[in-house]
């Protein structure tokens, strides 16, 4: 990914078919190649007529969409949410068989939770009840405690303190032509592929 303008659509790390049967590799090219791709090339669309941002990276782009003019806050909020978000979804997103969260992650989580089961119901059910589009998350707080958020559309809940860990994503996009409407049915697939590797390595311990 590049730094600043203009942003890059990296290749996925995998190929499409990796998390099969989980997500379908139609969902996972459409997905990356389509969805994502939009994502990207508005962002850059955008940059191009306001030169001023062009020196920014994404994540200062995400945070300081907010205090953009009128006009340019809202969409450089969705376009470069919409890149942040969908990077962070890809990059923890892994092939290998089911994986459960370990390390300095693994204890904590298992110290707020109780146990990943018991973690991965209130994810669950945060997930099911974004209304509309957006993103469950796991994040860490400033204070070093994790949290489970959801956003809606493309916002993030990156802040310049509170890290994104791991997200779903669950616009119908995601999982619409495997599991149809039943998004239930797509959260209980990707924990089989959420890369908590990754997410390890996203944590601050
Ligand atoms: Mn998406």
């Amino acid at each position: 990914m590049n730094e600043h303008y203009p942003f890059i659509n990296p290749p996925l790390p995998y190929s499409y078919d990796s998390m099969e049967p989980y997500i379908d590799t139609k969902t996972m090219e459409l997905h990356h190649d389509r969805h994502l791709q939009t994502y990207v090339d508005n962002l850059n669309q955008l940059l191009k007529e306001n030169p001023a941002y062009q020196g920014f990276s994404l994540e200062q782009l995400v945070l300081y969409a907010c205090s953009m003019p009128d006009g340019l806050r809202t969409p450089i909020r969705n376009n470069a949410g919409g890149v942040y978000n969908h990077l962070l979804y890809f990059s923890t997103l892994q092939g290998n068989g089911p994986q459960q969260p370990s390390g300095a992650l693994g204890s904590l989580l298992q110290k707020q939770y109780g146990s990943y089961n018991a973690f991965q119901q209130r994810f669950t059910e945060a997930a099911l009840s974004v209304f509309g589009s957006g993103y469950a998350w796991l994040v860490q707080k400033p204070d070093g405690s994790l949290d489970i958020t959801r956003t809606a559309n493309q916002n993030t809940p990156l802040s310049f303190q509170t890290r994104p860990l791991i997200c779903i994503d669950v616009w119908e996009h995601a999982y619409y032509l495997k599991h149809y409407n039943k998004r239930a049915d797509y959260i209980k697939d990707w924990f089989a592929v959420a890369d908590w590797e990754q997410a390890g390595k996203n944590f601050l311990s």
